[in-house]
């Protein structure tokens, strides 16, 4: 159980940006307002949208979070890249998405867990956006309790052989790797995680199509059937599959709330550009009581999502600082659930809200909010549902001996 006391010597911080960050950030909303025109055309065509990864990597925020020592890996805290990630979040959550599989779930991942050797072999080109990384832990029967996954591995030849297959998966038609879970065959505990090759013999991935949105960003189907994965591919120790899924999920969360926040702000900004220049009986929109009232309920969503948000990039940072730390992991997954929680919800309801202030331009796919209210469903949906974190928090006010699953 978290007391009050866990949080108050965490919470010495404050937003002020260094002149680095600031530099970031504007290459950050320089990059974003190259993604904008391409990404308007790609929703349209319901296409994935494939120049963001290019686009990105010459501004050299592929590897953002990584660190210098590999490829275009930059360094940077976990605060400015939860910034950068609100900034790319206002062009769509199909464009954040696409940072949340390749830099959260996978490079971050692989940098936390990986050998020397892997992070070279791994880090370095996908730092740079010659590759593209994807994490692949959701199966069709396995989602909110990953304990069940099905996929197993067994070890031949001084290899891996790994049988299943992985769905649901962002950029997992596209990636060149992937971080994969599975269990030693006819096991079931002993979960462990590999880095898996997508040109690797008895791998093959295929797109999911007539999703309800996210239609720029790329979520695939993974078979492994006798998939071949060389020992040294072995992610981190062995039998520690699950510890490695859950950290990795925890900055998963932290991506999916930052980019949120994005989105809280995309809608806040569209729907005050509209009621500024739409009139309706014989004034302004934004001059209607309750028009007023979508924008003052938006722009309290959006500050209290991106305080909760940023606290808890600032509390992951720390724990990244001190990752043997258990107080500080506790404090740093809580608090990101309840970022990742709310944040998506909000985004929700503003983009909801934002739609209802422009009336019928707002159902139309042309302008953001509309896209905002299809694409932030998922949200509440992937990297934790809203149910599974609302227990977990839950859990982190009452005890584990309130846990009702494990
Ligand atoms: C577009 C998209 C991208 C995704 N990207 C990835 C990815 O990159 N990598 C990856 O591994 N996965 C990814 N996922 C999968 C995602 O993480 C899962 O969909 C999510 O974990 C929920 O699992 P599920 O869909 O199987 O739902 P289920 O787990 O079957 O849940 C169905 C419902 O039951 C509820 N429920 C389940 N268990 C409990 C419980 N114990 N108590 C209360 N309610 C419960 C859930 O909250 C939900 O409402 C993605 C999904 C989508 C749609």
């Amino acid at each position: 159980m978290l007391k009050q006391d866990d949080f108050s010597s965490l919470s010495k911080f404050n937003f002020d940006l260094s002149d680095e960050q600031s530099l970031i950030l504007e290459n950050v909303d320089r990059a974003c307002k190259v993604v904008r025109p391409v990404e308007d055309r790609r929703y349209l065509e319901h296409k994935y949208n494939e120049q963001v990864r290019k686009i990105f990597a010459d501004a050299h925020l592929l590897g953002l979070p990584i660190s210098r020592k590999y490829g275009d890996g930059q360094g940077a805290d976990m605060l400015t890249y939860a910034l950068t990630l609100e900034r790319i979040g206002r062009e769509g959550t199909g464009v954040r998405t696409f940072f949340s599989g390749h830099v959260s779930l996978g490079q971050l991942t692989v940098q936390r867990w990986g050998n020397e050797d892997q992070k070279s072999r791994y880090l370095v080109p996908a730092s740079k956006g010659e590759s593209v990384f994807a994490f692949a832990l959701t199966e069709p029967g396995a989602g909110s309790d990953p304990a069940s996954l099905q996929t197993s591995f067994e070890e031949k030849g001084g290899n891996f052989t790994l049988n299943g297959q992985k769905m649901w998966i962002s950029n997992g038609s596209v990636a060149d790797a992937l971080v994969i879970f599975a269990y030693p065959s006819g096991k079931r505990d002993g979960m462990c995680a590999f880095i898996v090759d997508r040109g690797s013999e008895g791998f093959s991935a295929k797109a999911i199509e007539n999703k309800m949105g996210l239609y720029s960003s790329d979520t695939g189907t993974i078979y492994l059937d006798n998939c071949i994965v060389p020992k040294e591919n072995l992610l981190g120790p062995r039998g520690r599959g699950l510890s490695i899924a859950y950290s990795a999920l925890m900055s998963g969360r932290l991506s999916v709330a930052a980019g949120c926040v994005g989105v809280i702000h995309d809608c806040l900004d569209e729907a005050v550009r509209y009621a500024g220049i739409r009139f309706q009986h014989g004034k302004l929109i934004g001059k209607h009581q309750l028009v007023q009232r979508h924008i003052g309920i938006m722009a309290t969503n959006l500050e209290a999502s991106r305080w909760l948000t940023l606290r808890a990039a600032y509390l992951r940072q720390k724990y990244e600082e001190q990752p043997t730390n258990p107080k500080l992991r506790e404090v740093a997954d809580s608090e990101i659930a309840k970022a990742k929680y709310f944040a998506s919800n909000a985004a929700f309801e503003a983009a909801n809200s934002a739609v209802q202030v422009m009336g019928a331009n707002g159902f139309s796919l042309e302008n953001r909010p509309g896209r905002h209210l299809i694409d932030t469903r998922v949200c509440r949906i992937y990297e934790g549902t809203d149910e599974i974190l609302e227990q977990k928090i839950a859990l982190s006010v009452l005890g584990k001996d309130f846990e009702a699953f494990s």
